[in-house]
């Protein structure tokens, strides 16, 4: 039985809820409203104009609604009147395609079908920096391996604190925080999900940690490469497909531990990993951290070509442990839909075409990449990766070429706009626009 909002509300002493949605470039949208109108809300849903969003319509468009998905609903531990709830979005009676919660819902139906769910866990790495963006928060922060550092970690502790005991308090089982391999970098790690479950937790985990990092004087961001010399902010994901309660990647016989249907999904992700960059590394900023010089700490912790391996942190497709692989590639802009989306289209691509990934390779690729040149690259800037996708039919096939013709519009849309005033040059300094228009990502 669908859950009653209202009387939630009633019990749980909500007095307003926001009802949100994110975007395709992965901003977060949303109304707030009291709990008086809810059930009217979750029934009809709340409206937005879609043309003052990066969706792909026209100021002329009609209202588009938001229906929150009462399943979703986290009741703000910082702030308990306030209840946060994911949407779909809907348009004159149906679903519109080209919105990211819509667009993974429609990927986790096809795995459906063969019985399959996937659960994952991402690593959101951030910093935390001053008010302007220009410097990391911490002036003592300045050692050139700073991963793991103890006194940096507890300087931050009562944030971080904070934020970890919220995620005790919602059941989401976090397990770990660290200070990162940058300066002012952190990470904190939460318990894997169905793959839904998990991008609902990645949106909200993301507005969690800058919505406290301010109230502690703080401003923290998920931006790919906020500094040109340091390591940059990764989303890892972590995979595995299971039937029930059966891990279905899980195979004790193999080297890795890994099952056919593993390889064979890593191996859909390795085919289509150049046109998936466009949802991976969704940002002008994003190509600075991936194929990145070594960074102040030793090196960039980010992959640049296409390559799988066993617990080897250098390659793109990491498998740490049996029963699940770890994909590297993502960063801290990427959209927590389109992400889950893109991982389980490029799976799936290759499971119906049983596509072998081949042989993993053992070696440092950071330092050996020079003797394995027919290995396929990333791409090297934005432009790139959306000309990949513009051209992969697996990609248009798997999402409808309609919804990928709209994301790949806005896109260049963006960077028409980025080279009005700028030049992307990765050797060159981060720019004022990928600051002002990525920080806050
Ligand atoms: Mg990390």
């Amino acid at each position: 039985m669908t859950k009653n909002l209202s009387k939630i509300a009633k019990t749980k002493k909500i007095k307003y809820f926001l009802i949100s949605f994110v975007d395709l470039f992965g901003v977060l949208r949303s109304k707030l409203v009291p709990a008086q109108a809810i059930g009217e809300m979750q029934k009809n849903g709340a409206g937005f104009a879609g043309f003052a969003t990066w969706l792909d319509m026209t100021p002329a468009d009609s209202d588009m609604f938001a229906i929150p998905d009462p399943n979703s609903l986290i009741q703000l531990p910082w702030k308990k009147e306030i209840g946060w709830l994911a949407s779909d979005l809907w348009m004159n009676g149906q679903t519109v395609k080209a919105s990211p919660r819509v667009m993974l819902k429609k990927q986790i139906n096809k795995l459906d079908k063969k019985n399959l769910i996937m659960k994952s866990g991402v690593e959101c790495e951030y910093f935390l920096i001053s008010e302007d963006g220009k410097t990391i928060a911490d002036s003592r922060d300045i050692q050139s391996k700073p991963c793991y550092d103890q006194s940096a970690l507890m300087r931050r502790y009562e944030l971080i604190k904070e934020i970890c005991d919220c995620m005790i308090e919602l059941g989401w089982a976090p397990y770990q925080n660290d200070h990162e391999d940058a300066n002012g970098q952190f990470e904190m790690n939460w318990d894997y999900e169905d793959s839904l479950v998990t991008a609902d937790r990645h949106v909200f985990f993301k507005f969690m940690v800058k919505s406290l990092a301010e109230k502690h004087g703080l401003r923290a961001t998920f931006m790919p490469k906020p500094f040109e010399n340091l390591t940059g902010n990764g989303c890892h994901a972590h995979i595995s497909l299971w039937n029930g309660k059966v891990n279905k990647f899980l195979d004790n016989g193999d080297r890795f531990g890994l099952s056919r249907l593993a390889y064979n999904f890593l191996g859909g992700i390795m085919n289509l990993a150049q046109p998936l960059a466009a949802f991976f590394n969704p940002t002008i900023n994003s190509y600075r951290r991936i194929n990145a010089p070594p960074t102040k700490s030793g090196a960039s912790w980010s992959p640049s070509s296409i390559s799988y391996t066993g617990n080897n942190r250098t390659h793109m497709i990491r498998i740490p442990d049996p029963g699940r692989f770890e994909l590297r590639l993502m960063d801290g802009s990427s959209n927590p839909y389109l992400l889950q989306a893109g991982v389980i289209a490029a799976g799936l691509h290759g499971i119906n075409n049983k596509i072998d990934p081949g042989e993993p390779l053992t070696c440092n690729m950071y330092t050996d990449y020079k003797n394995y040149p027919n290995l396929k690259k990333l791409p090297d800037e934005i432009d790139d990766a959306l000309e990949y996708m513009e051209e992969s039919k697996e990609i248009k096939e798997a999402f409808g070429e309609d919804v990928i013709n709209s994301y790949i519009k806005l896109k260049k849309s963006e960077i028409e706009n980025f080279n009005k005033d700028e030049d992307f040059n990765k050797r060159n300094p981060i720019t004022n626009w990928e600051k002002n228009n990525t920080l806050d990502c």
